[in-house]
Parts: structure tokens; sequence; C-alpha cells
């Protein structure tokens, strides 16, 4: 029910009793709106504020600034689909099928996507009259009952999967590293419909900042959530004239510094419109940055390896959180927490209850963020497709399996596991097994009783488009 109606209908119904219900209308106006800006593919070491020497991000880094800096803020998976959708729902994408050992992510040619039985965040903030809009990247299905209209999205404009599909020219790395917007006949949708194909990648990390603003201001009068999932700096790379050739970093750099620049126009938006100290704004990517693109992918700092793999250069990603009056600047939390924790924390901060009768894999980082409290996250899971290959408890890492993707090679498995110290050496260079056979041990019952809670069901990554 909207403001007006609630007024009308109390306010007509109990006399004299005027004050309460704008009350309760003055508490639904605290609401905090929420914003997600998700970019793809994107390395841990790839910001300004995250410490790389030649890429410059300032609205990132003034975000940070005024804000708190995450330094061991995790993705769902180290690839897009499940990432999304573990972003999306709160619970790892093993629950729901939205993993595959055999395809790694949907493709045009899928026809599965988010089981509709799933409840995202936006269908959960909906129930509190939140509007709701989804610009860029969907990856979570292209077909009309999985596209963010269905999943409890108001709005939504952008490339529904992935900007290096649809190739029509050459080989997949030679149309990424040197690329046409033709190469890509991937289309670009608003709401079901497509309005333009080949999307113009050139301009599209531009438009959509344009679409995230427009719908800032046309929701500003209620409680609203944005979703904003670039389609970058996942190959192939494209800048606008206002941007290429300005970075020292190439293009990859221009294509952050354009990213950065739509953060900027969002983030002084809310400031314009009066509403940046009732919005939370969480800025992070899907997964690290895919090294075998050399100087198109991007650089995962200090961590270990990239894209695809376990290693925490796979699923640590640099994450800002910024919310005005509410989140102290200059803050840096080193606790532990993931994209699993986003649905949690906006259920508690709007209010909304999630249902008891699913399991989630995420805790609420409202008290963390305030400042009030110490992260709740202990453990984290790294799942490759269907396969647990890793977890973390506390600063311990075990990994069972590991590989190194999209060069050759199988994947390795280690017995005894390796175990390494990952506050002490994020770089994951130490192997300490030998000496914590304790750890080791507690870690495998950890596991033991997470897998005790997983039902695996048939993988919607796998379901063939049936054709016309
Ligand atoms: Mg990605």
């Amino acid at each position: 029910m909207d403001r007006r109606g609630f007024l009308k209908g109390v306010g007509a119904s109990v006399l004299g009793a005027v004050v309460s219900p704008l009350a309760a209308a003055a508490a639904e106006e605290r609401r905090p709106n929420f914003v997600v800006i998700f970019a793809d593919d994107l390395g841990y070491g790839d910001l300004g504020c995250f410490g790389h020497p030649t890429l410059r991000t300032p609205h990132l880094d003034r975000m940070a600034a005024e804000g708190a800096k995450l330094t061991q803020f995790y993705s769902a998976a180290s690839v897009c689909t499940p990432s999304r959708a573990g972003l999306m729902t709160g619970r790892l994408p093993i629950r729901n099928g939205m993993c595959s050992d055999k395809r790694a992510v949907l493709f045009p040619d899928s026809g599965g996507g988010l089981p509709e039985s799933e409840l995202t965040i936006a269908r959960l903030l909906k129930s509190k009259g939140y509007a709701t809009a989804c610009v860029g990247k969907w990856h979570l299905g292209h077909l009309p009952q999985f596209l963010p209209t269905s999943h409890g999205f108001d709005y939504y404009y952008g490339i529904p999967y992935s900007n290096d599909m649809d190739r029509t020219a050459g080989a997949h790395r030679d149309a990424c590293i040197d690329p046409k917007v033709e190469y890509f006949n991937v289309p670009l949708m608003r709401n079901e419909e497509v309005i333009e194909r080949p999307a113009d990648q050139s301009t599209i990390t531009k438009r959509y900042a344009e679409e995230a603003v427009a719908f800032i201001k046309r929701a500003k009068d209620k409680p609203f959530f944005l979703y904003l999932a670039h389609s970058m700096p996942h190959v192939p790379l494209f800048a606008s004239e206002d941007f290429a050739d300005t970075s020292l970093r190439g293009i990859y750099g221009d294509v952050i510094t354009e990213i950065d620049w739509s953060v900027g126009r969002v983030l002084d938006t809310l400031r314009a419109e009066g509403l940046a100290e009732n919005t939370l704004v969480i800025f992070t990517s899907d997964n690290g940055p895919w090294l075998v693109f050399k100087e198109h992918g991007g650089s995962s700092g200090l961590l270990r390896d990239g894209k695809g793999s376990t290693w925490e250069g796979g699923m640590r990603e640099p994450t800002i959180a910024w919310w005005p009056g509410t989140i102290k600047g200059q803050t840096v939390i080193t606790d532990m927490a993931s994209t699993l924790d986003v649905l949690p924390t906006f259920a508690e901060l709007a209010g909304a209850d999630v249902p008891k009768a699913r399991v989630y894999d995420g805790w609420s980082m409202a008290d963390v963020l305030k400042g009030k409290g110490r992260g709740r996250r202990n453990v984290m899971y790294y799942y490759r497709g269907t396969q647990l290959r890793a977890i973390r408890k506390g600063p311990w890492k075990m990994h069972l399996y590991t590989k190194t993707e999209y060069v050759a090679g199988k994947v390795e498995k280690h017995e005894p596991p390796l175990l390494f110290n990952v506050e002490r050496d994020p770089s994951e260079k130490y192997d300490v097994a030998a000496a914590h056979a304790d750890v080791i041990a507690d870690l495998k019952k950890e596991i033991a009783a997470h897998e005790a809670t997983v039902e695996r069901g048939p993988s919607q990554l796998e379901i063939p488009l049936k054709k016309a």
C-alpha cells in the first residue's frame, strides 16, 4: 500500500488518531533505500583505494573515504551466474540449481534460470513497499519467466547475459581482445522487450548510469532498491569517447574510470536529491579478474589467482559500503562478509521477514556496518560448480581441491588438504597443514555439517533452450 492509501485508510477509520498514521508514515519514510553497484570480473587490486598504482578511481576512493572498505568480503562463487544467484537470494547456488559442472554459467542457448520459487532481494523488498529496478547485466535467465521483471523488479534495462556472448566473428579470444560492437550480437532490453541489437557497448556504461539516475529521481518518494550491474570490465572492453585513451592502465583502466564516473553520478544524485543519509550503497564485483585476458583482465592484487578459481583472487572482492551519517567515514572492516549477506542485511534494515522454512547462507551485516558489533559470518564455502573445493573458518582456509581455470590441466585433489592462515598470509603462499591437524579436523567437521543441509537439485544451467 502506498503512503497516501495508508493515510486515507487508517486516518478515515480511526477517529482522532491523526498522529499515529502520520508517525507510521514517517517510519515508513525512514526505511532506507538500497543501491547495489555490481562490477563484472573486477579484481581485488583494481581500485585506487585498494592499492592500484596507475588506475585512478576518485569517486570510489571518495565513497570509501566517506564510508567503509570491506577487505574480507566474498562473492558467492567465482563466475557470473552462480555468483549473481547467491547475491540475489542469499543462498548458495548449490541449493537452487544455479551451478553446474558442465556449463559454468547460463548461455543464450540455455533454457533455465533462477527458479520462480526463489525469493530475490527485490521481491522481498517489494513486500515492504519498495520500488525496484535492475539496470545492467542479469545473467539469471533470459527467458521471460526468469527476467528481472519476473523476479520482483518493477523495471529492467540492460544486457541480460554476458557481453561476450552471441559472438558473430572469429575466435572468442581474438574477438574479445580486438573487439568491435558488431562482433557481439547481444540484446539490450527494456523490461521484456529487445530495444537494440547488437547493443552498442561503447556507450553502455554511460547509458546504465543515466538509467540508474533516472530511476532514483523517479522512485525517490518511496523507499527504493536499485541493482546496477555493469556489463564490464568483463571482456570485450569498450569505453565511450569521453573515457577512451584516458588511463595509464590502457583500455581496462578506461573502462574502470568510466564505471567510477558512473558511481559518482549515482552518489551525486543521491546527495542532490537529499537521499544520501537514507541510502545504503554497496559497491562490489561478481568474481575476480579474468587473468587469461592479460592486460584486458584485471588484477587480484596480493591475492592468488583469479576468476573461476577458489583461491582468494577468484572470490574476494574490493567492496565499499556507503551510508553517510550511519556508516562512519574512513572505516576499514576486516570482518568476513559476503554477497550472501546482502539479503539478510537489507531484510533487517527494511524490517522484512525472511522465510523461516528455507536454508539461508548469510548473516545480516547491519551491526558491523553501523559500528555496533562484530561481523556474524565466521565461515565461507568456496564452490566451483557443484564441487566444494575449499572452506574458510575464522582465519583458516582449507583447500580440498584446486585448479587454475581457463587453462589446460586437471583439478588437483589435496589429501592431506592445504591449509593457510589467510589473515596472516592473504596470498595463500605458506601451507601450514602439517602443524595444524586439529584445525583440519575441525574444518572437516564443519564441511560435514554443512553438507547435511544441502539438497542437490537438478541444474538450471544444463537445461537447453527449446526450439520454437
Ligand atoms: Mg563475472
